[in-house]
């Protein structure tokens, strides 16, 4: 996985969360959340009563639990907000479930929305019930992709959203065999375990 900008962490934190409170029935802790940011290969600067802030070369997210809500947010260490992007977890009484949202700090600068939807898991069986998604980056042949797993392929088919990015929501992916390529956005989205 490579992490050079906000949208390269909070699509797998997204997918992490989604996945944490599916296995665990609740939205995990700060200090459950520094785990993702330790697999990921980010440095712990900063603790405090559940507060973490967490930093690699580019950069700087800054966690924050409060009552109910997790709240994540990335920066770049660059200190530009333009695609700085927030990423919470929330239970949400009249939906009846857990909300899992990226969401852009400058609504304005940012050209899109990202991802799909937001991630909806079921308050009563934690099913999933929106399709989101979600997966890693990496590069390769200087060429970065947004590499999902087969089952959020299956979603994202059974969805009949494949022509539309998962990553900027523009219209118009162009698919060759199992590989996507956004000329919106520049990025390509692979499926995992599928070769080019
Ligand atoms: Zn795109």
């Amino acid at each position: 996985m490579i992490a050079y900008e906000p949208l390269m962490v909070a699509m797998p934190l997204a997918k992490w969360l989604g996945e944490f409170v599916v296995k665990e029935r609740r939205i995990p802790t700060g200090d459950e959340v520094r785990e993702f940011f330790k697999s990921v290969g980010f440095e712990e600067v900063f603790l405090d009563k559940g507060m973490a802030v967490h930093r690699n070369r580019f950069i700087l997210a800054i966690t924050l639990p409060k009552k109910n809500t997790l709240v994540i947010d990335l920066l770049s260490s660059s200190g530009e907000l333009s695609d700085a992007l927030e990423v919470i977890a929330y239970h949400d009484k009249q939906i009846e479930g857990y909300i899992i949202d990226i969401i852009p700090a400058n609504e304005l600068e940012f050209e899109g929305n990202v991802g799909l939807e937001p991630a909806i898991i079921d308050d009563k069986n934690f099913e999933l019930k929106s399709t989101p998604v979600l997966g890693y980056f990496e590069e390769e042949k200087e060429e970065i992709s947004l590499v999902i797993d087969e089952e959020a392929y299956n979603l994202w088919k059974k969805s009949g959203k494949l022509e539309i990015c998962p990553i900027c929501g523009a219209e118009g992916l162009v698919w060759k065999e199992s590989f996507a390529y956004c000329p919106s956005c520049g990025f390509g989205i692979r499926i995992r375990g599928e070769k080019k």
